[in-house]
């Protein structure tokens, strides 16, 4: 397989380079803009397997150029790199299609990481088999999306829709813990009126399902006052 081409675009001048340094170290074939508007042209022009977008940028910002990408039907995983950690700003960069949001300053061994799952989420990763076939393993479970079920210890486990997005947006987000308005508004979005509860007996169904020790979880983690996280996989 080629090489994973990388857009980085990213005014700070010392961040876009020591990027590019750490990626190209790695095999990736990087491209750099140091501004919105050529950063905008790269990704709509160039097709990268992966964008990884500043936020503030002189000329176009990054939601707009998030935006464009995405009304132009690429599909192409980008993250969000900003210093604006809100939740508000990371909402709003979900739902202009982001897959994934880094908050400044991050290591670069997180940065990869969070690549090699957008990626493999995208199927544009040598190793995304299993995931393209709809199948990823979780724990000790086998999760088989195309199938609605998991398997765990040898017996089928039905797993509905709505159990699938979840774990789907957790999956995307490894370590991160997700607050419970976060959840709600991506995996239920506005054609329902769930509460917080819902989230709440979801995650319960989905712990019966998938832990060891549902009372002792250690995939899906409380994060108390907060919300939820997927143990690092
Ligand atoms: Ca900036």
């Amino acid at each position: 397989m080629s090489a994973i081409r990388v857009l980085i675009v990213e005014d700070e001048d010392p961040l876009r380079m020591a990027l590019n340094d750490a990626l190209a170290a790695e095999g990736y074939l990087v491209e750099e803009a140091a501004d919105g508007d050529i950063g905008c042209r790269l990704a709509l022009e160039n097709t990268p397997d992966v964008i990884l977008l500043d936020l503030m940028l002189p000329g176009r910002d990054g939601y707009s150029i998030l935006k464009e990408v995405r009304q132009a039907r690429i599909n192409v995983p980008i993250i969000i790199l900003s210093a604006r950690g809100e939740e508000w700003d990371r909402i709003q960069g979900f739902e202009f299609g982001a897959d994934d949001y880094l908050v400044k300053p991050f290591s670069t061994k997180e940065l990869l990481l969070r690549m090699r799952v957008a990626l493999r989420r995208n199927g544009g990763d040598d190793s995304s088999d299993d995931v393209s076939a709809g199948k990823q393993i979780i724990g000790d479970v086998e999760v088989d999306f195309g199938g609605y079920c998991l398997v765990k210890d040898g017996q089928q486990v039905g797993l509905s829709r709505k159990e699938m997005d979840l774990l789907k947006f957790f999956l995307g987000r490894p370590g991160i813990t997700l607050s419970r308005a976060e959840i709600l508004d991506h995996v239920w979005g506005n054609d329902e009126f769930p509460t917080n509860r819902t989230i709440d007996t979801h995650v319960l169904k989905l712990r019966k399902k998938l832990e060891r020790c549902p009372d002792n979880p250690k995939i899906l983690i409380t994060v108390h006052g907060v919300g939820y996280k997927l143990a690092p996989q």
